[in-house]
């Protein structure tokens, strides 16, 4: 374990042409920082050794007074496509990459500070993040990661008293620090193919391909292979969003993370009741989004991702490269599901009793999550009424129809209802970042400054699938008011 001094800080990125970014500072609040919340999880990433969260240096280096030894702070530069439009300069407008630190098992982790101030990409912003949106990001990636979703990480919030105006009002502004292996995104190829710079688009590639993809080092296709690996990914990572009934919100090429991590976590929801139209993002009014095209979405950023990828590989090559995607898709959905049915293995009749089930769920207004994680108690008994599970169903017709089916297809596996159940529960979560748990502990921590709430939530969705008796209610549906919580980009 290390101390804030001793981290093994590199600065891989700040070794790339100057052209790749921005050098800059943190700006610092204008009100003392305070510590609101650390992850020791995410320390032990680092090899930080958690004491070290309560030293004020710490808030210190983590709110820009004072520069991280080793760190050479920079903003990245990126573009990409927002909304279906091509947007070319975007880049780190309110974070900076304070260095690359190398854990003792040689993994390498990015300590981003998000909500850092101005840098040369704010374009109109003020550099700075709400401490609502902070508290949304680190409470749910930190869920995220509990699901085995991949995604970047949150080692701690930073606030201050300083007020930022944002479209709901004033509002306290934080910061975040965000670990990933790396920021690059789909966009920071973008840039560089829509600025006619091949020469560093094929530098980046070759970095992200030795930094994070070494077994392509070196091999005569690794452009196509780097391609393919990000389809793959890519598609690997909707199938858990679609799995799991999460909600992104802002699929933009500048979100898109090249090692298929979940970045950027913005007005994300939830499903609660199961609605494949589900809009999380109230900005997005075509529903360009919705939960349903999310696949669709990965793929139509891949194609731009491709589209830039083009100096390095033929056309072929890429259209090659991207044929992995709808597979890659199909079958990591498929195995997900059937994990989540409880099924020992795919047989050609389960896709209609997976897409039985979502209508029915769908017609009914049942609850995503714990739909799923109420099947677990599912007996297959032919007597057993299942009741609980039965009564989410106002058609219980329909319901016992489905039923029927599903107790068949367990009995021709020789099910043993208590086993099952067991690798249920380990798939299918309890607990999930519903919009008004997160909505409770952001108004306990902007009103009261009180941050028991986030230490909660965190401690729960870091271990979601084990059942705490003591924490029922945070399974519970959304009360009424938050079933209608909007979420905007604002943050
Ligand atoms: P996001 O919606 O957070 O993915 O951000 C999209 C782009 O807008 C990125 O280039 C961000 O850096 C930039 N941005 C968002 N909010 C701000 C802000 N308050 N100040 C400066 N830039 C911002
Ligand atoms: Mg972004």
């Amino acid at each position: 374990m290390r101390t804030l001094e001793e981290l093994n800080i590199h600065n891989t990125y700040a070794r790339l042409p100057e052209s790749f970014y921005s050098r800059v500072t943190p700006t610092p609040f204008s009100k003392p920082p305070y510590l609101v919340s650390f992850n020791a999880a995410a320390a032990a990433l680092i090899d930080l050794d958690p004491k070290e969260a309560a030293r004020p240096e710490f808030t210190d280096y983590f709110s820009g007074i004072r520069p991280l030894p080793g760190s050479e702070p920079i903003a990245l530069l990126y573009a990409g496509h927002q909304f279906g439009q091509y947007v070319p300069r975007l880049g780190d407008g309110r974070a900076i990459l304070l260095g690359e630190v190398v854990n003792e098992v040689g993994d390498k982790w990015d300590l981003h500070l998000k909500g850092a101030g101005q840098t040369p990409y704010s374009r109109d912003g003020d550099g700075r993040a709400v401490l609502r949106s902070t508290i949304r990001e680190y409470l749910c990636s930190e869920a995220m990661h509990g699901l085995g979703i991949p995604t970047t990480r949150g080692l701690c919030i930073v606030g201050s008293d300083e007020e930022v105006l944002r479209e709901e009002g004033a509002e306290t502004a934080a910061m975040l620090i965000r670990l990933a292996p790396t920021h690059v995104r789909f966009g920071s190829f973008e840039t560089f193919y829509y600025r006619g710079q091949p020469d560093s688009l094929r530098r980046l590639a070759d970095y992200v391909i030795d930094q994070y993809l070494p077994h392509l080092q070196g091999a005569d296709d690794r452009y196509p292979c780097f391609l393919t690996e990000v389809v793959i990914r890519t598609a690997q990572l909707m199938a858990q969003w679609q799995a799991v009934g999460f909600a992104h919100g802002v699929m933009n090429t500048d979100n898109m993370s090249i090692l298929g991590l979940t970045l950027d976590y913005g007005p994300f929801g939830f499903l609660d009741d199961y609605n494949p139209g589900f809009i999380c993002n109230h900005s997005d009014r075509g529903g360009r989004y919705a939960f349903h095209r999310q696949p669709d979405i990965g793929r139509w950023n891949l194609h731009a991702l491709a589209q830039a990828l083009l100096p390095l590989m033929s056309e072929d090559e890429a259209k090659q490269a991207l044929t992995a995607y709808e597979p890659a898709l199909v079958e990591h959905y498929r195995d997900l599901m059937r994990q989540k049915l409880g099924l020992l293995e795919w047989r050609p009749e389960d896709g209609d009793l997976v897409t039985g089930l979502l209508s029915i769920m769908q017609a009914n207004h049942v609850d995503y999550t714990n739909c799923f994680r109420g099947l677990g108690d599912f007996r297959s008994n032919p007597d057993a009424l299942n009741a609980p599970l039965r009564d989410m169903f106002l058609d219980r017709v329909a319901f016992d129809a489905w039923a029927a089916r599903y107790r068949a297809r367990l009995r021709a596996e020789c099910d043993h209802d208590a086993e099952r159940k067991e690798r249920m529960n380990r798939v299918n979560p309890k607990y999930v970042l519903r919009n008004y748990l997160a909505h409770t502990a952001i108004i306990q921590a902007t009103d009261k400054k009180d941050f028991t709430e986030i230490a909660r939530l965190l401690g729960l969705l870091q271990d979601p699938y084990t059942e705490r008796p003591d924490m029922e209610p945070y399974a519970a549906l959304p009360p009424e008011w938050g079933k209608h919580i909007s979420v905007s980009c604002s943050s």
